[in-house]
């Protein structure tokens, strides 16, 4: 490859010129109009595969502190679709979610669920867009794109912080493009309290190209909406109504049941790797 290469946008007419070449650059003949032999393509695929996958491994072993980065709750640290997999309707259900975020309103009692369902579609959507976005060769790192948030708990985050830096934290969480918003109804309420959450819904509020939502948010409830229109705001509750499908869990205590299978899954995966 020492030849006198022309300078005109050189790139093109070195592959020009090497395509023409009936020897790869290995010594082995290649086709015609081929850029190398067809052991250095393999080769050179299963070096891109390789350095692909070993991205995704230490992706997968960075996985806890990129989950934790996007402020999901260590108690939901094990929830995953797949331990959804009992009630096959609710699994399939999640898995569609997290393949296609939508906006969502889960209302259930205390234990029913709604919160373990919606950290593990959120869990699920995260390890997703970050395979992703390895495989693009994007950083998953500067888009950390999910957030889950406690509402009686970020709000007493809040309430701990200066004014600039409790906005940013509302504007951070507010552009996230899917976020999850636990526990809707369970704060004290205040004036300004009603304020950051009226605000961070209604930015949400916006529609993008085609008409499809820019982002999804997963509201979970004991209320429905029409109680907290009154017991919250009545605002709010009109942009919930506009945005969200109502997804109704039933009064049992399904995230005992999940919670048992995901034990049972994490002793299968140490039993298997113990052999
Ligand atoms: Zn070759």
């Amino acid at each position: 490859m020492d030849q006198q290469v022309p300078t005109v946008s050189g790139i093109a007419m070195r592959t020009l010129i090497s395509a023409n070449d009936p020897t790869c650059r290995c010594g082995r003949s290649k086709l015609p109009g081929a850029w190398s032999c067809e052991a250095c393509n393999e080769d050179r695929s299963r070096k891109y595969d390789d350095m692909i996958e070993s991205k995704l491994a230490s992706k997968r072993f960075e996985f806890d502190g990129i989950l934790k980065n996007c402020g999901f709750p260590e108690k939901y640290r094990t929830a995953a679709v797949t331990s959804l997999d009992l009630v096959p309707q609710l699994q399939q259900f999640a898995v569609g979610v997290a393949a296609k975020p939508r906006n969502l309103f889960f209302k259930g009692i205390p234990g029913s669920g709604k919160t373990h369902v919606a950290a593990a579609i959120l869990k699920e959507w995260i390890w997703r867009k970050t395979e992703r976005d390895v495989r693009k060769n994007a950083d998953p790192e500067h888009t950390l794109p999910g957030a889950f948030i406690n509402v009686p708990e970020f709000l007493a985050h809040l309430r701990t912080m200066g004014y600039r830096d409790s906005f940013k934290q509302v504007e951070h969480v507010a552009r996230k493009r899917f976020l999850v918003i636990d526990d809707l109804g369970a704060e004290k309420t205040t004036d300004h309290t009603l304020d950051i959450l009226y605000a961070i819904i209604n930015n949400r509020y916006g529609v993008g190209a085609k008409g499809r939502w820019y982002y999804a948010t997963i509201v979970t409830s004991e209320f429905s909406i029409v109680e907290i229109s009154t017991k919250v705001h009545d605002r709010l509750a009109r942009r919930l109504t506009e945005m969200c499908q109502v997804i109704q869990f039933p009064n049992k205590d399904l995230s005992e049941i999940v919670r048992k299978r995901e034990q049972e899954k994490e002793t299968d995966e140490n039993n298997s790797t113990d052999e």
